[in-house]
């Protein structure tokens, strides 16, 4: 209902010219947005990530709305030193560094002379990485039935809208508990799946990433070692993850690594502790997954938020009510929580 309701608002909102006064006192001053995949083809990657539709659409609106696309370091430098006057900013951050935001997203943000940061854990370029929701998807695009024994669930998926379904039904599972990713490594052994195979497929190798941090508009971030749900892990182990990553992509890449983002991003997978870790090993910045602007000086160079931007269920609309802030107002007056 509260959906509906919200829904209601938005389309309400854009259609009734209240956009631009939502804006003044809902939008903050900047907002990082962040992406994964920009998909060519997203319905065959059962419309996990971007499509190069909503992306190239985000880009387009925020320069027609006038906020300017600068980096991260820009941003937070251009809050602190112009606050009050000044304009809107956006910032641009794709995590787990796949190949098709060289392939795809790359000559889009040449030709919008758009900066931006990839978050890259170790795992990824070094063929490692235990993607596990590459994974699930793999099974779910492939199989008409999929069987998940940790959740003692067998899916009939035979078409697109159940097998996005099925997806998000065990995704939704793991994120309730991200100790309960270890108990998928049965099934995907089981279906006879290579998840380096898939990390093959989809993520940048080490010698891509080279070539691409050399590139003026990219700043190459921390991701930890193994995509850990950091709040999991104990001190050594957390700490490790982190600082480890930052020294491999260093030597990688001869150049400092000064940006981090935080695996999952939640309030289950980092905290305080993970925040006060990355400041300790060197970062000067840490972004989470949690919803919002940033609007004044006061945030936490440690804790930022972020709007995600793709998935099963976003639209240009709702991508516009997110950024300019309808949604949080809806949210808010509707009393419900985000
Ligand atoms: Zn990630």
């Amino acid at each position: 209902m509260k959906q509906v309701l919200t829904n209601g608002m938005i389309e309400m909102a854009r259609w009734s010219g209240l956009m631009p006064a939502f804006r003044k006192i809902f939008a903050g001053r900047a907002a990082i947005l962040m992406f994964h995949e920009i998909q060519q083809d997203s319905r065959s990657e059962l419309m996990t990530g971007t499509s190069v539709a909503l992306f190239e659409y985000s880009l387009n609106w925020l320069r027609q709305e006038g906020w300017e696309i600068v980096s991260l370091a820009t941003c937070l430098d251009r809050l602190a030193s112009d606050s009050g006057a000044g304009g809107r900013y956006a910032v641009l951050t794709f995590d787990d560094g796949y190949r098709d935001n060289v392939a795809t997203a790359l000559p889009i943000l040449e030709r919008y002379s758009a900066p931006f940061t990839i978050y890259v854990p170790t795992g990824a370029p070094k063929r490692t990485l235990q993607a596990w929701w590459l994974g699930l998807r793999e099974m779910f695009r492939s199989e008409d039935t999929v069987t998940i024994d940790a959740m003692d669930r067998r899916v009939h998926c035979p078409r697109l809208r159940e097998k996005m379904a099925g997806l998000n039904e065990v995704t939704e599972w793991i994120h309730q508990d991200y100790n309960r990713i270890g108990m998928l490594a049965p099934t995907f052994n089981k279906a006879g799946l290579s998840l380096s195979a898939l990390n093959e497929a989809y993520f940048l190798d080490e010698r891509e990433l080279q070539g691409l941090a050399r590139h003026p508009l990219v700043s190459i971030g921390g991701h930890t070692g193994s995509h850990a749900a950091l709040s999991c892990l104990d001190t050594e182990s957390a700490r490790a993850e982190m600082a480890d990553n930052r020294r491999y992509l260093e030597q990688l890449l001869q150049l400092p690594v000064q940006h981090f983002a935080y695996p999952y991003g939640d309030s289950k997978a980092c905290g305080p502790r993970e925040a006060g870790f990355a400041k300790d090993i060197g970062f000067s910045t840490a972004v989470t997954t949690r919803h919002g602007h940033l609007s004044d000086t006061k945030s936490d160079h440690f804790a930022l938020p972020r709007i995600g931007v793709g998935g099963q269920f976003d639209t240009t609309a709702r991508f516009e009510a997110r950024i300019s802030g309808i949604q949080s107002a809806a949210h808010m007056l509707l009393g419900s929580q985000r």
